[in-house]
Order: C-alpha cells, then sequence, then structure tokens
C-alpha cells in the first residue's frame, strides 16, 4: 500500500464548520440525538460554526414530512443551527458536474454487474467492467479508486484500518436506479459548505476511507473525522429509522439530553436534570470534553 499524503483542512487554520446531516427517511431517535448533540457541542466548544444538512437524495427511502419534523425536534432540543439549511435534492446540478468532470477524466466507469453477481464472487467488486466501455444503458458508475485511504486518524477511535478489499474497492457514485450515490453527496457537499469537522455515529468508520480516497481524487482538502460509539439494543441492534426506533419525545427534551450527555461520557451532575433545556445545552457547551466520549464502536443503552 503506498502512502498517500492526506491534505488536511488542519494544515491551514481554517475556522471549525461542523455538520449534522441526517436523511428524512423517519423521525429523530435517541442513536441521531446523540449524534446532533455531539456535533453540535463539539462545534460550540469550538468556536465554530454548526449547520444542518437534509440528505434527501433518496425519494424512495423518505417519510412525508420528516424534515420538519426533524427540525423542529432539534429546535425543541435546544440545538440551533448557524447559516441556511442544505437540501440535498437541490444539489443535483453540482453533483452531475461532478460526476462529468470525474467521467471525462477517465476517473470513472459504467458498470452493469448486479448485486447478486457480486455476491457470487465473494462481495467484492473486482473492477470487472472497468475494461468494457458500457454505455449509461441500466449502469451505475463506478469511481476508478486508484491511490485509496485504507487507514485514518479518528478523533474518538483513534487509529482506524480497514481491509485492503473494502478500501481499494471501485466504488459506485451513481447508482443504476438514477440516484446519486450516499457517497459522491456526502463529499461534495462536505467541500461545498467548507465543513472541517464531522462528528457522527460509528455506522460510518469504515466507510470513511471512501469518502477520504475522493476528497483526494477531487484533490480537495479533508475534514477531521470523529466518530462516537452507535446505541444499540441489548440484543445488539443499532437503533435506526429502519428498525423503527422510537422517536424522541418533542415535549420534554430534558430526560433525553441527560441520557445523551451520559451516553456521551459527559458527567452532567445530578441537579441539572431539574434545570431547562436552555441551560442544559449551556452546561453541556462549557463543559464538553470530546475526550471523555467512550472509545467503543457501540454501547447497549437498555
Ligand atoms: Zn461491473
Amino acid at each position: 500500500m503506498t502512502a498517500v499524503q492526506i491534505k488536511r483542512s488542519q494544515d491551514t487554520v481554517k475556522p471549525y464548520r461542523g455538520r449534522f446531516a441526517p436523511s428524512p427517511s423517519g423521525y429523530l431517535h435517541f442513536g441521531s440525538l446523540i449524534t446532533a448533540l455531539a456535533s453540535f457541542l463539539d462545534a460550540r466548544k469550538n468556536n465554530g460554526t454548526w449547520l444542518v444538512r437534509i440528505e434527501d437524495i433518496d425519494p424512495p427511502r423518505e417519510k412525508a414530512g420528516a424534515s420538519k419534523v426533524i427540525l423542529n425536534t432539534l429546535e425543541a432540543y435546544g440545538l440551533e443551527w448557524d447559516e441556511d439549511i442544505l437540501y440535498q435534492s437541490t444539489q443535483s446540478e453540482l453533483y452531475r458536474d461532478k460526476l462529468a468532470t470525474l467521467f471525462n477524466n477517465n476517473q470513472s466507469y459504467y458498470c452493469r454487474c448486479t448485486r447478486a453477481q457480486i455476491k457470487a464472487i465473494g462481495g467484492t467488486y473486482l473492477g470487472y467492467c472497468k475494461s468494457k466501455n458500457h454505455n449509461a444503458e441500466l449502469a451505475a458508475i463506478r469511481l476508478i479508486n486508484n491511490n485509496a485511504v485504507s487507514n485514518y486518524q479518528d478523533l474518538i477511535q483513534g487509529q482506524v484500518n480497514c481491509s485492503a478489499e473494502f478500501s481499494n474497492e471501485d466504488f459506485i457514485i451513481f447508482r443504476k436506479d438514477g440516484l446519486f450515490a450516499y457517497q459522491l453527496a456526502v463529499v461534495i457537499d462536505d467541500v461545498f459548505q467548507g465543513i472541517t469537522d464531522v462528528i457522527r455515529g460509528c455506522d460510518l468508520l469504515e466507510s470513511t476511507v471512501r469518502q477520504l480516497s475522493l476528497f483526494q481524487i477531487l484533490n480537495k482538502a479533508t475534514p477531521r473525522f470523529g466518530h462516537i460509539p452507535l446505541a444499540v439494543t441489548t440484543q445488539g441492534y443499532k437503533l435506526s429509522k429502519q428498525n423503527n426506533a422510537p422517536a424522541i419525545n418533542l415535549k420534554q427534551p430534558q430526560m433525553s439530553l441527560i441520557k445523551a450527555l451520559v451516553f456521551l461520557g459527559q458527567q452532567p451532575p445530578k441537579e441539572l436534570s431539574a434545570c431547562s433545556t436552555k441551560d442544559i445545552i449551556l452546561w453541556a457547551t462549557q463543559h464538553w470534553q470530546r475526550d471523555l466520549i467512550p472509545k467503543q464502536t457501540e454501547i447497549s443503552i437498555e
């Protein structure tokens, strides 16, 4: 593996810009609250800007009205964002431009392989279509992942190493069903919004290497990444919109906020539970210590 010189935002003295980027596929549950809270507090503690981006590029998975409920929930929890909300659905032209540039620079190719075909050869895509010169018909677009990044230093979890198989894969940047792939949109928007620090859940711990590869290929500075533990059930299931994790209570944010702070290792004093949402957020901002977040990829919350 060749060592890749990663260009990082911290090489310059750019002011901190963080973001929370929910997809409107459901309401906020406890798992998304801890992510929102951690990224918010980390930004505030660093005198940074905190942005909210709605990742609404997968209409079949969207729940009607969810964006509005998510934003109302953030407000009710005292998590006030700076600047306008960015909706990914308004970014299509930019994504299309970048896709065209990558394609014209011979940095991507059309692929017609099905999931079943890839599974049959062991689950890792080995570049079968790279030399086939397929046209766009019934095809996804894959990135030619030269100089893939396979490891990075995480702000919370420390050194993260991914398998060569996963890191080197020519991953999909445009889906066969005509939708932009998550990896493409998220990187373009982190660049677009000048994000310097990404605090999010460990479900994206591995996938970060793909994003780092894409930042390299686009020749853009990479943000710092920090991944907080996932909240899981005692059976080890991740709380997610897909498995119908309960939405957090909009009327009484205090209890959920205290529970989230405890989850994040922040040791809130007992008397804080009697305080207003605003005071809890104020205490949490002043006392936020990223170093106290448990270095675990998941924590059971039941
Ligand atoms: Zn293929």
